[in-house]
């Protein structure tokens, strides 16, 4: 707390995962002794550099770039890059340090990254993107490669962000390698990566509500955040499996569909015309609109699946959810449960699933897209799939059997965070503490 008091998501993040492990260390108290649970929440290297571009009007503009390799015992540095006003060292902090149990649980050989900037995408131009991009990449260059440090994206890097990039790494290195994931099909691309996250994600659900509940997400009603890259495709998901999601938002407030979302609007707004979601009530009757993002909370469901962002859903959000019935609250998004509405939903016995177990889809389909770079190859839609949905069904067993190991059944919190933690820690025992 000393060294990182004004980084309050970090030490949220730090402090779940440590209360977690206060089981494993009583069990084995050398992870104390040797140092590991010291070491496993500093990152060994954060870097902050300025990013300067020229806007449309010819004027310089100064944003901050970071990069926070957490964690490399048991993989090169995995993570995706942020683009949002939000972005500090705080947040950097945090998303690196889950990043690390997260890609821990996928069992492919990732370590664990995060970075990205302050700079807000939102009403830029294409130039103005593309001479960002390329800027934040000059720098950033210095720092990564194919078998350092392998970033995606996240929020406000798509496709797009992740095109210039990668054009401006090959231009400056004169290699063409997978240094970046999320690329687009013609340039070395994984199949099945943009759906993979909102995929993962209902995979996870389900076999959780399977072996839990002995329950389907067939024919429930279903609320989801947010409108980006993983509330589409958690959408797609979930309405192929039988569910009828009512619900959407972006940072300015949410849609309601008493029909179900029709996605191909959604998609036509949000993927082609880059829009706002209030959009969609002017193209489909029956849904209304309602200023601010909060109030999404207030829909009932039987399954509430946050996909926007951190710590939107806090302890009010999280009793009304539970006083509508809510039944399974699945974390697509990074953190988006405070610690106060994770006891709510723990205490209240619905199965919760943590999002570095649930959304660990998006960084496993991004490991198969290393494999397919590395062997210069690419799989069909349906094996990357495939093999995506089994690694999220893996990673509900993996963390649903240490938690029975723990004494705590059911508490996939405490599951995930100690299955992601002995591999890092192990990895980390047998390298030495200089490491
Ligand atoms: P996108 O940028 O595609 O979408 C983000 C969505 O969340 C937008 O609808 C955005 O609305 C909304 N949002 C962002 N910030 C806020 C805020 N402060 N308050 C309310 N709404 C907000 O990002 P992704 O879909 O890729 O990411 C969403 C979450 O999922 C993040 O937490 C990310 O870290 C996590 N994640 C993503 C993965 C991926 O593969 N993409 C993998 C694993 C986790 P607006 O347009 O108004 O900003």
């Amino acid at each position: 707390v000393k060294r990182n008091g004004n980084e309050p998501e970090f030490l949220q993040a730090v402090g779940e995962v440590l209360m977690s492990l206060e089981p494993v260390v009583e069990k084995d108290p050398s992870y104390e002794t040797n140092g590991v649970i010291d070491r496993i929440v500093e990152p060994e290297r954060m870097i902050q550099f300025r990013v300067s571009w020229v806007d449309d009007n010819g004027k310089v503009q100064v944003n901050r770039g970071f990069r926070c390799q957490f964690n490399s015992a048991i993989g090169p540095y995995k993570g995706g890059l942020r683009l949002h006003p939000s972005v500090c060292a705080s947040v950097i902090k945090f998303l690196g340090f889950e990043q690390t149990f997260k890609n821990s649980l996928t069992t492919l050989p990732m370590g664990g990254g995060k970075g990205g900037s302050d700079f807000d995408p939102k009403g830029k131009s294409d130039n103005e993107i593309m001479r960002f991009c390329q800027s934040f990449m000059t720098e950033l260059s210095k720092h990564i490669g194919a078998d350092t440090d392998v970033p995606a994206g996240d929020i406000g890097t798509g496709a797009r962000e992740i095109g210039y990039m990668f054009g401006q790494y090959k231009r400056l290195r004169n290699e063409f390698t997978g240094v970046l994931t999320g690329k687009g099909l013609s340039y070395g691309g994984s199949l099945a990566r943009t759906e993979a996250t909102g995929y993962g994600l209902l995979y996870f659900t389900e076999e959780m509500m399977s072996c839990m509940k002995n329950d389907s997400v067939k024919g429930k009603t279903v609320v989801v955040s947010g409108s980006g890259n993983v509330a589409i495709y958690a959408t797609e998901k979930a309405q192929a499996l039988g569910a009828k999601v009512v619900a959407l938002s972006d940072s300015n407030g949410y849609i309601y569909d008493p029909n179900g979302i029709k996605l191909d609007v959604v998609k036509q707004i949000k993927e082609v015309e880059r829009g706002r979601i209030k959009e969609y009530v002017n193209r489909v009757e029956g849904a209304t609109y309602t200023e601010g993002c909060k109030g999404i909370w207030t829909i009932k469901c039987d399954i509430a699946l946050p996909c926007a962002t951190q710590n939107e859903i806090d302890g009010e959000s999280a009793e009304i959810l539970l006083k509508n019935g809510v039944q399974v609250v699945a974390e697509g998004a990074n953190m988006p449960s405070t610690p106060e509405a994770i006891d709510k939903f723990l205490a209240a016995g619905i199965l919760f699933g943590p999002a570095k177990a649930a959304n660990a889809g998006g960084v496993a389909t991004s490991g198969l897209e290393m494999s397919q770079n590395s062997e210069r190859l690419s799989w069909t839609f349906e094996e990357v799939d495939a093999k995506l949905k089994q690694i999220m069904i893996n990673i509900f067993h993996n963390a649903y059997d240490r938690s029975k190991e723990y004494d705590v059944e059911g508490n996939l919190v405490v599951g995930a965070n100690i299955a992601g933690f002995l591999k890092v820690a192990d990895a980390m025992k047998w390298q030495g503490v200089a490491y």
